[in-house]
Protein backbone atom coordinates (compact mmCIF):
# COMPACT_ATOMS: atom_id res chain seq x y z
CA UNK A 1 0.00 0.00 0.00
CA UNK A 2 1.19 3.76 -0.96
CA UNK A 3 0.81 5.90 1.84
CA UNK A 4 -1.30 8.60 0.90
CA UNK A 5 -1.59 12.21 2.66
CA UNK A 6 -3.30 11.40 5.53
CA UNK A 7 -3.76 15.28 7.20
CA UNK A 8 -3.34 17.93 4.97
CA UNK A 9 -2.68 20.34 7.09
CA UNK A 10 -2.99 23.94 4.82
CA UNK A 11 -5.58 24.57 2.14
CA UNK A 12 -3.49 25.81 -0.76
CA UNK A 13 -1.57 22.72 -1.48
CA UNK A 14 0.73 24.26 -4.07
CA UNK A 15 2.45 27.06 -2.49
CA UNK A 16 5.93 25.62 -2.19
CA UNK A 17 7.34 26.62 -4.96
CA UNK A 18 6.72 30.54 -4.40
CA UNK A 19 9.82 31.99 -2.22
CA UNK A 20 9.13 32.81 1.50
CA UNK A 21 7.02 31.02 3.74
CA UNK A 22 6.94 27.07 5.26
CA UNK A 23 8.17 24.42 2.95
CA UNK A 24 4.26 22.87 1.77
CA UNK A 25 4.20 20.25 -0.92
CA UNK A 26 1.39 19.32 -3.15
CA UNK A 27 -0.40 17.65 -0.37
CA UNK A 28 -0.18 19.87 2.75
CA UNK A 29 2.55 18.65 3.94
CA UNK A 30 4.54 21.40 5.84
CA UNK A 31 8.39 20.72 6.01
CA UNK A 32 10.21 20.57 9.49
CA UNK A 33 12.91 18.23 9.86
CA UNK A 34 16.07 18.08 7.73
CA UNK A 35 17.84 14.98 8.08
CA UNK A 36 21.65 16.26 7.71
CA UNK A 37 24.03 13.07 6.39
CA UNK A 38 27.62 14.59 7.20
CA UNK A 39 29.17 11.19 5.68
CA UNK A 40 28.70 7.73 4.42
CA UNK A 41 31.79 6.69 6.06
CA UNK A 42 30.94 4.16 8.80
CA UNK A 43 32.92 2.17 11.80
CA UNK A 44 30.28 -0.45 11.68
CA UNK A 45 29.24 -2.95 8.05
CA UNK A 46 25.68 -3.32 9.35
CA UNK A 47 24.23 -6.07 6.78
CA UNK A 48 20.82 -4.02 5.84
CA UNK A 49 22.25 -1.09 5.71
CA UNK A 50 26.10 -1.43 3.64
CA UNK A 51 28.29 -4.14 2.20
CA UNK A 52 31.77 -5.72 3.51
CA UNK A 53 33.61 -4.51 0.41
CA UNK A 54 33.35 -2.76 -2.70
CA UNK A 55 31.29 0.02 -1.70
CA UNK A 56 31.91 2.97 -3.40
CA UNK A 57 32.35 5.70 -0.62
CA UNK A 58 32.66 9.25 -1.62
CA UNK A 59 35.27 10.99 -2.86
CA UNK A 60 36.37 13.41 0.04
CA UNK A 61 36.27 16.08 -2.09
CA UNK A 62 32.56 15.91 -2.68
CA UNK A 63 31.28 15.93 0.70
CA UNK A 64 30.31 19.23 2.06
CA UNK A 65 32.21 21.11 4.37
CA UNK A 66 31.03 22.54 7.82
CA UNK A 67 30.42 26.56 5.94
CA UNK A 68 28.61 24.86 3.23
CA UNK A 69 26.10 22.96 5.24
CA UNK A 70 25.94 26.26 7.50
CA UNK A 71 24.75 27.93 4.65
CA UNK A 72 22.20 25.61 3.59
CA UNK A 73 21.11 24.98 7.10
CA UNK A 74 20.68 28.53 7.37
CA UNK A 75 18.23 29.04 4.56
CA UNK A 76 16.26 25.79 5.83
CA UNK A 77 15.79 27.42 9.11
CA UNK A 78 14.39 30.49 7.56
CA UNK A 79 12.25 28.07 5.54
CA UNK A 80 10.41 26.66 8.50
CA UNK A 81 12.96 23.90 9.65
CA UNK A 82 13.33 23.83 13.34
CA UNK A 83 15.02 20.10 13.39
CA UNK A 84 18.06 19.16 12.21
CA UNK A 85 19.24 15.63 12.49
CA UNK A 86 22.48 14.82 12.55
CA UNK A 87 23.50 11.31 10.39
CA UNK A 88 24.97 9.23 8.16
CA UNK A 89 27.21 7.39 7.80
CA UNK A 90 28.36 7.61 11.51
CA UNK A 91 28.20 11.35 12.53
CA UNK A 92 30.94 10.92 14.74
CA UNK A 93 33.52 10.01 12.13
CA UNK A 94 33.17 13.74 11.18
CA UNK A 95 36.21 14.97 12.91
CA UNK A 96 34.05 18.86 12.77
CA UNK A 97 31.03 17.14 14.54
CA UNK A 98 31.66 19.40 17.50
CA UNK A 99 31.63 22.34 15.62
CA UNK A 100 28.93 21.53 13.47
CA UNK A 101 26.98 20.89 15.87
CA UNK A 102 27.60 24.32 17.24
CA UNK A 103 27.37 26.34 14.08
CA UNK A 104 23.67 24.85 13.78
CA UNK A 105 22.20 24.61 17.13
CA UNK A 106 23.28 28.56 16.94
CA UNK A 107 20.85 29.29 13.63
CA UNK A 108 17.01 31.18 14.87
CA UNK A 109 14.78 29.91 12.58
CA UNK A 110 11.57 31.61 11.49
CA UNK A 111 9.99 30.22 14.62
CA UNK A 112 13.09 30.63 16.65
CA UNK A 113 16.04 28.18 18.10
CA UNK A 114 16.32 24.93 15.98
CA UNK A 115 17.06 21.83 17.97
CA UNK A 116 19.97 19.68 16.83
CA UNK A 117 19.84 16.18 17.19
CA UNK A 118 21.60 13.03 16.14
CA UNK A 119 21.50 9.22 15.35
CA UNK A 120 24.55 7.54 15.55
CA UNK A 121 25.95 3.66 16.61
CA UNK A 122 27.11 5.45 20.20
CA UNK A 123 30.84 4.36 18.97
CA UNK A 124 32.92 7.01 19.86
CA UNK A 125 30.31 9.32 22.21
CA UNK A 126 31.92 8.78 25.76
CA UNK A 127 34.89 10.92 24.52
CA UNK A 128 32.70 12.98 22.68
CA UNK A 129 29.39 13.68 24.37
CA UNK A 130 30.52 16.47 26.75
CA UNK A 131 31.46 18.73 23.86
CA UNK A 132 28.71 17.65 22.26
CA UNK A 133 26.17 18.48 24.63
CA UNK A 134 27.95 21.84 25.51
CA UNK A 135 27.81 22.67 21.45
CA UNK A 136 24.08 23.05 21.93
CA UNK A 137 23.36 18.84 21.02
CA UNK A 138 19.38 18.32 22.34
CA UNK A 139 18.48 14.35 21.95
CA UNK A 140 20.05 11.04 20.76
CA UNK A 141 19.01 8.28 18.87
CA UNK A 142 20.90 5.28 19.09
CA UNK A 143 21.22 1.90 16.96
CA UNK A 144 21.30 -1.05 18.76
CA UNK A 145 20.06 -4.30 16.97
CA UNK A 146 21.19 -7.19 19.57
CA UNK A 147 23.07 -7.77 22.97
CA UNK A 148 25.34 -10.78 21.95
CA UNK A 149 28.15 -9.86 21.60
CA UNK A 150 28.82 -12.78 18.62
CA UNK A 151 25.71 -12.03 17.01
CA UNK A 152 26.58 -8.36 17.02
CA UNK A 153 30.11 -8.65 15.37
CA UNK A 154 28.04 -10.94 12.99
CA UNK A 155 25.33 -8.43 12.12
CA UNK A 156 28.02 -5.50 11.90
CA UNK A 157 30.70 -7.19 11.06
CA UNK A 158 33.12 -5.59 13.58
CA UNK A 159 33.65 -6.69 17.14
CA UNK A 160 32.68 -3.40 18.47
CA UNK A 161 29.38 -4.08 21.09
CA UNK A 162 31.01 -2.82 23.87
CA UNK A 163 31.99 0.31 22.03
CA UNK A 164 28.42 0.80 21.41
CA UNK A 165 27.08 -0.56 25.14
CA UNK A 166 30.05 2.21 26.49
CA UNK A 167 28.11 4.80 24.45
CA UNK A 168 24.76 4.32 25.51
CA UNK A 169 25.88 4.52 28.97
CA UNK A 170 27.22 8.25 28.30
CA UNK A 171 24.22 8.94 27.01
CA UNK A 172 22.22 7.52 29.31
CA UNK A 173 24.29 9.59 31.99
CA UNK A 174 24.24 12.54 30.55
CA UNK A 175 21.02 13.84 30.91
CA UNK A 176 19.90 13.87 27.43
CA UNK A 177 16.65 13.31 26.96
CA UNK A 178 14.25 11.41 25.82
CA UNK A 179 17.03 8.58 24.82
CA UNK A 180 15.98 6.50 22.14
CA UNK A 181 17.38 3.31 21.30
CA UNK A 182 16.95 1.91 17.69
CA UNK A 183 17.18 -1.83 16.61
CA UNK A 184 15.91 -3.02 12.74
CA UNK A 185 14.04 -6.11 13.69
CA UNK A 186 15.31 -9.69 11.45
CA UNK A 187 14.01 -12.22 10.73
CA UNK A 188 16.25 -15.68 12.72
CA UNK A 189 18.92 -12.72 13.50
CA UNK A 190 17.59 -10.93 16.39
CA UNK A 191 13.61 -11.14 16.63
CA UNK A 192 14.33 -13.44 19.92
CA UNK A 193 15.31 -10.57 21.82
CA UNK A 194 12.82 -7.85 21.27
CA UNK A 195 11.96 -8.32 24.92
CA UNK A 196 15.50 -8.06 26.44
CA UNK A 197 16.18 -4.86 23.94
CA UNK A 198 13.24 -3.10 25.31
CA UNK A 199 14.29 -4.14 29.40
CA UNK A 200 17.73 -3.13 28.50
CA UNK A 201 16.42 -0.04 26.84
CA UNK A 202 14.00 0.65 30.09
CA UNK A 203 16.84 -0.07 32.43
CA UNK A 204 18.61 2.64 31.27
CA UNK A 205 15.64 4.91 31.34
CA UNK A 206 15.29 4.82 27.24
CA UNK A 207 12.26 4.31 25.17
CA UNK A 208 13.60 1.36 22.46
CA UNK A 209 12.09 1.22 18.94
CA UNK A 210 12.47 -1.20 16.36
CA UNK A 211 12.33 -0.31 12.75
CA UNK A 212 10.69 -2.91 9.61
CA UNK A 213 13.78 -3.58 7.35
CA UNK A 214 13.36 -1.54 4.16
CA UNK A 215 15.05 -1.96 0.78
CA UNK A 216 17.59 0.20 1.50
CA UNK A 217 20.52 -2.04 1.85
CA UNK A 218 23.64 -1.88 -0.19
CA UNK A 219 23.35 -5.29 -1.43
CA UNK A 220 20.16 -5.19 -2.56
CA UNK A 221 19.12 -8.28 -0.73
CA UNK A 222 16.20 -7.35 1.24
CA UNK A 223 12.89 -10.05 1.06
CA UNK A 224 9.29 -8.58 1.82
CA UNK A 225 8.57 -11.87 2.26
CA UNK A 226 11.06 -12.45 5.27
CA UNK A 227 11.12 -9.29 7.19
CA UNK A 228 9.98 -8.66 10.38
CA UNK A 229 6.56 -7.12 10.37
CA UNK A 230 5.15 -4.56 12.87
CA UNK A 231 2.65 -7.22 13.41
CA UNK A 232 4.50 -9.90 14.44
CA UNK A 233 6.81 -7.28 16.93
CA UNK A 234 3.57 -5.98 19.01
CA UNK A 235 2.80 -10.15 18.94
CA UNK A 236 5.64 -11.05 20.66
CA UNK A 237 6.10 -7.88 22.97
CA UNK A 238 2.08 -8.63 24.19
CA UNK A 239 3.84 -11.87 25.66
CA UNK A 240 5.53 -9.66 28.05
CA UNK A 241 3.50 -6.75 28.71
CA UNK A 242 0.32 -4.88 27.94
CA UNK A 243 0.79 -2.49 25.21
CA UNK A 244 -1.50 0.37 25.48
CA UNK A 245 -1.47 2.66 22.29
CA UNK A 246 0.51 6.36 23.23
CA UNK A 247 -2.19 9.14 21.25
CA UNK A 248 -1.24 12.26 19.34
CA UNK A 249 1.75 10.82 17.32
CA UNK A 250 1.56 13.83 15.02
CA UNK A 251 4.40 13.56 12.53
CA UNK A 252 6.44 11.15 14.51
CA UNK A 253 7.58 7.75 11.96
CA UNK A 254 7.32 5.84 15.77
CA UNK A 255 3.96 4.35 17.08
CA UNK A 256 4.27 4.04 20.43
CA UNK A 257 2.33 2.08 22.88
CA UNK A 258 3.06 1.76 26.65
CA UNK A 259 4.03 -0.82 28.70
CA UNK A 260 2.34 -2.12 31.37
CA UNK A 261 0.27 1.24 31.77
CA UNK A 262 3.63 3.07 32.11
CA UNK A 263 5.54 5.04 31.93
CA UNK A 264 7.90 3.60 29.62
CA UNK A 265 7.06 3.10 26.01
CA UNK A 266 7.82 0.90 23.19
CA UNK A 267 7.93 2.48 19.47
CA UNK A 268 7.39 0.81 16.20
CA UNK A 269 8.34 2.11 12.81
CA UNK A 270 6.89 0.51 10.40
CA UNK A 271 7.52 2.22 7.24
CA UNK A 272 6.55 -0.95 5.08
CA UNK A 273 3.38 -2.28 6.38
CA UNK A 274 1.77 0.67 7.90
CA UNK A 275 3.77 3.71 5.99
CA UNK A 276 3.43 7.39 7.53
CA UNK A 277 3.64 9.07 4.64
CA UNK A 278 0.86 11.16 4.88
CA UNK A 279 2.51 13.13 7.74
CA UNK A 280 5.77 12.88 6.74
CA UNK A 281 7.58 16.48 7.44
CA UNK A 282 10.80 15.13 6.89
CA UNK A 283 13.57 16.51 3.91
CA UNK A 284 17.31 14.74 3.25
CA UNK A 285 20.97 16.16 2.27
CA UNK A 286 23.01 13.94 1.54
CA UNK A 287 26.79 14.21 2.45
CA UNK A 288 27.81 15.38 -1.53
CA UNK A 289 24.85 17.77 -1.09
CA UNK A 290 21.72 16.44 -2.37
CA UNK A 291 18.89 16.75 -1.85
CA UNK A 292 16.22 14.36 -1.35
CA UNK A 293 12.40 14.29 -0.86
CA UNK A 294 11.89 10.95 0.90
CA UNK A 295 14.13 8.25 1.54
CA UNK A 296 13.11 5.83 -1.50
CA UNK A 297 13.36 8.89 -3.59
CA UNK A 298 15.19 7.99 -7.51
CA UNK A 299 16.16 11.61 -8.20
CA UNK A 300 17.86 14.19 -6.41
CA UNK A 301 18.07 18.26 -6.35
CA UNK A 302 22.20 18.90 -6.57
CA UNK A 303 23.29 21.86 -4.52
CA UNK A 304 26.79 21.91 -5.41
CA UNK A 305 26.56 23.85 -8.35
CA UNK A 306 24.53 26.60 -6.43
CA UNK A 307 27.24 26.11 -3.40
CA UNK A 308 30.20 26.10 -5.16
CA UNK A 309 29.49 28.35 -8.38
CA UNK A 310 28.28 31.50 -6.73
CA UNK A 311 25.11 30.67 -6.01
CA UNK A 312 23.36 33.20 -2.93
CA UNK A 313 20.56 32.47 -0.55
CA UNK A 314 17.57 32.54 -3.25
CA UNK A 315 19.18 30.02 -5.22
CA UNK A 316 19.24 27.60 -2.37
CA UNK A 317 15.80 28.24 -1.79
CA UNK A 318 14.48 27.64 -4.89
CA UNK A 319 16.44 24.36 -5.38
CA UNK A 320 15.04 23.21 -1.33
CA UNK A 321 11.47 24.43 -2.58
CA UNK A 322 11.58 22.64 -6.05
CA UNK A 323 12.68 19.55 -3.81
CA UNK A 324 9.89 20.23 -2.02
CA UNK A 325 7.15 20.52 -4.36
CA UNK A 326 7.91 16.87 -6.25
CA UNK A 327 7.42 15.04 -3.37
CA UNK A 328 5.33 12.31 -4.39
CA UNK A 329 2.59 11.03 -1.97
CA UNK A 330 4.36 8.21 -0.76
CA UNK A 331 6.98 5.90 -1.37
CA UNK A 332 5.14 3.12 -2.85
CA UNK A 333 7.36 0.08 -1.43
CA UNK A 334 4.90 -2.41 -2.17
CA UNK A 335 3.92 -1.72 -5.40
CA UNK A 336 5.19 -3.81 -8.51
CA UNK A 337 7.08 -1.29 -9.85
CA UNK A 338 9.05 -0.37 -6.95
CA UNK A 339 13.43 0.73 -7.98
CA UNK A 340 14.99 0.60 -4.68
CA UNK A 341 17.11 3.46 -4.56
CA UNK A 342 20.82 3.41 -5.99
CA UNK A 343 22.29 4.84 -2.85
CA UNK A 344 22.24 2.52 0.65
CA UNK A 345 21.23 3.77 3.45
CA UNK A 346 24.96 4.42 4.58
CA UNK A 347 24.79 7.04 1.61
CA UNK A 348 21.36 8.44 1.64
CA UNK A 349 21.23 9.11 5.52
CA UNK A 350 18.46 7.80 8.03
N1 LIG B 1 25.25 5.16 11.82
C1 LIG B 1 24.16 5.73 12.53
C2 LIG B 1 23.29 4.65 13.14
O1 LIG B 1 23.44 3.50 12.80
O2 LIG B 1 22.43 5.02 13.94
C3 LIG B 1 23.32 6.68 11.69
C4 LIG B 1 23.01 6.27 10.30
S1 LIG B 1 21.97 4.84 10.13
C5 LIG B 1 21.82 4.76 8.38
C6 LIG B 1 20.43 5.47 10.73
C7 LIG B 1 19.38 4.45 11.04
O3 LIG B 1 19.00 3.78 9.85
C8 LIG B 1 19.81 3.37 12.02
O4 LIG B 1 18.91 3.32 13.10
C9 LIG B 1 19.73 2.11 11.21
O5 LIG B 1 19.36 1.00 11.99
C10 LIG B 1 18.70 2.45 10.18
N2 LIG B 1 18.77 1.64 8.97
C11 LIG B 1 19.83 1.46 8.17
N3 LIG B 1 19.52 0.64 7.14
C12 LIG B 1 18.22 0.29 7.31
C13 LIG B 1 17.30 -0.52 6.57
N4 LIG B 1 17.67 -1.18 5.47
N5 LIG B 1 16.04 -0.64 7.03
C14 LIG B 1 15.66 0.01 8.17
N6 LIG B 1 16.47 0.81 8.89
C15 LIG B 1 17.73 0.95 8.48
FE1 LIG C 1 26.88 2.31 9.92
FE2 LIG C 1 24.55 3.08 10.89
FE3 LIG C 1 24.70 1.85 8.47
FE4 LIG C 1 25.21 0.44 10.67
S1 LIG C 1 23.23 1.43 10.13
S2 LIG C 1 26.46 0.48 8.76
S3 LIG C 1 26.14 1.93 12.00
S4 LIG C 1 25.50 3.83 8.98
Amino acid sequence: MVGMPRSPRVAAPEASDAPGGPLVDRFGRVHRDLRISLTDRCSLRCTYCMPEQGNELLARVSILDLDEIERVAQVAAAAGITTFRLTGGEPLLRRDIVEVVRRLASIAGSDGPVQVVMTTNGIRLPEVLPDLVSAGLRRLNISIDTLRRDRFAALTRRDRLDDVLAGIAAAAASGLAPLKLNAVAMRDVNDDELVDLVEFAVAHSAQMRFIEQMPLDAGHTWDRQRMVTRDEILAALSKRWALEPVPGRGGAPAERWRLDGGPHTVGVIASVTAPFCGDCDRLRLTADGQLRNCLFSTSEFDLVPVLRGGGDTSDIDELLRSCVARKLPGHAIDDPGFLQPARGMNAIGG
